[in-house]
């Protein structure tokens, strides 16, 4: 079978935004409303001459469970049917208690875990990119979903980790 990649993060980060820009084609549903993508939907990706199926995850309707927890939740499982998890945070808002308490669950993970620092429009952007070390998932990798800017790097790494 294929390796799973499984997308995870906060509502409206860019989560179906970047899933579209993998795929190369609008597929993942993407809205100005938060929670618009159903649960989970996979597809099938390719990148440098390999498939790949490629979760997004979302649309948590706000329960008595509340957010943090719903994420934290979506990480959990995906940490545990995933082959790698790739976290995406806006770096234009910086690290939030969510981000962190789902960073919290991924730590634990035994499978490669890669950090999306979206939203990256621009190099004046580059500078907020670095607070989020603080995550203490490694590296933030810079990419903008929306203008396609380093997502061919932020594949490779992907591939690397598949
Ligand atoms: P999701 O809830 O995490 O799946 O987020 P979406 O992909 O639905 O995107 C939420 C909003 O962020 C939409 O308005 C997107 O157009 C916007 N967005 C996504 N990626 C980027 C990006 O790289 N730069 C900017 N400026 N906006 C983005
Ligand atoms: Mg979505």
């Amino acid at each position: 079978a294929q390796p799973v990649l499984a997308v995870v993060g906060r509502p409206n980060v860019g989560k179906s935004t970047l899933v579209n820009r993998i795929l190369g084609r609008r597929e993942a549903v993407v809205q100005d409303v938060p929670g618009v993508t159903r649960d989970r939907v996979a597809y099938d990706a390719f990148w440098s001459g390999r498939r790949f199926t490629l979760v997004d995850t979302g649309g948590w309707e706000p329960d008595a469970t509340g957010l943090q927890a719903a994420v934290a939740a979506q990480a959990e499982l995906a940490m545990q049917t995933a082959d790698a998890v790739l976290l995406v945070v806006d770096a234009t808002v910086g690290a939030t208690a969510t981000d962190e308490a789902v960073s919290r669950v991924l730590r634990r993970s035994k499978k490669p875990v890669l950090l999306a620092a979206n939203k990256v429009d621009d190099d004046r952007l580059l500078a907020d990119t670095a607070s989020l070390w603080s995550l203490g998932l490694g590296e933030p990798r810079p990419v903008s979903a929306l203008h396609g800017r380093s997502s061919g790097d932020l594949l490779d790494a992907i591939m690397a980790a598949l």
